[in-house]
């Protein structure tokens, strides 16, 4: 799916201009003509990002910037015939994430289109990918900071500590047999001697955690089938 601009201005050949370049890169294009239509546009479709005018003809792109901004998150450029850094600001302020000075080469407005799309879409997937992040009881693990803390306190482990213990979390309530622990912490085959070498790290593992092997609060044993981190 091509990503969806939409452009609202109410000079008809800077629009027209705009959307060739544009759908020459492969976006579809979606033009307004005023605040009005561009808002019914932004309910009913599913825009990525938006160049905005500030002249329009009923409510002016400054506000109408501000009040998208109140419900969406895409990307707005704004477009202008006014280049005081006074209007820059504002512009900004009014969430905006970047600003075109008429006149502008249309090149350079699809450089900074692909920008913004290209910092909006790696900032949803980042967002996303909060599940690289365990945080329950008092244990807390990050996979992308390599960071555990328990009670807020944060823990010395090992590589391969710290490997066991966020497939366990990534795997959050299900069981994880030995073998398949050994085979993708260790990255090697599984004989029957790999096991203990499991047992061991979990050991200190649950020791670090301050789980009672008996009782362990965080890293369970299931009999005969292998070790499971509750949800
Ligand atoms: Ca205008």
């Amino acid at each position: 799916m091509s990503d969806k601009i939409l452009i609202v201005e109410d000079e008809k050949e800077i629009a027209d201009l705009l959307e060739v370049y544009l759908t020459n890169e492969g976006y579809s294009v979606i033009k307004a003509e005023c605040s009005k239509d561009a808002l019914v546009f932004i309910e009913k479709q599913n825009i990525d990002l938006m160049l905005l005018d500030i002249m329009l003809p009923d409510i002016d792109g400054l506000t109408l910037c501000r009040q998208i901004r109140e419900k969406y998150l895409f990307p707005i450029i704004m477009l202008t015939a006014r280049s005081s850094d006074m209007d820059k600001i504002n512009g900004l302020s009014m969430g905006a994430d970047d600003y075109i000075t008429k006149p502008f080469n249309p090149l350079e407005v699809v450089a900074r289109v692909k920008t913004q799309l290209r910092r909006y879409t790696r900032y949803n997937t980042q967002e996303t990918e909060s599940v690289n992040e365990f945080d329950r009881d008092g244990l807390y693990v990050c996979k992308d900071s390599h960071i555990c803390e328990l009670y807020g306190k944060e823990l010395s482990l090992t590589p391969i500590e710290f490997d066991i213990l966020w497939y366990l979390c990534e795997r959050k309530g299900t069981v994880v047999s030995s073998e398949e622990l050994f085979e993708n912490v260790w990255g090697e085959k599984y004989f029957t001697n790999s096991n203990n070498t499991v047992m061991a790290h979990i050991a200190r593992l649950r020791e670090k955690l301050g789980d009672e092997p008996r009782h362990p609060k965080f890293v369970k044993t299931v009999w005969g089938v292998g070790y499971k981190i509750e949800t």
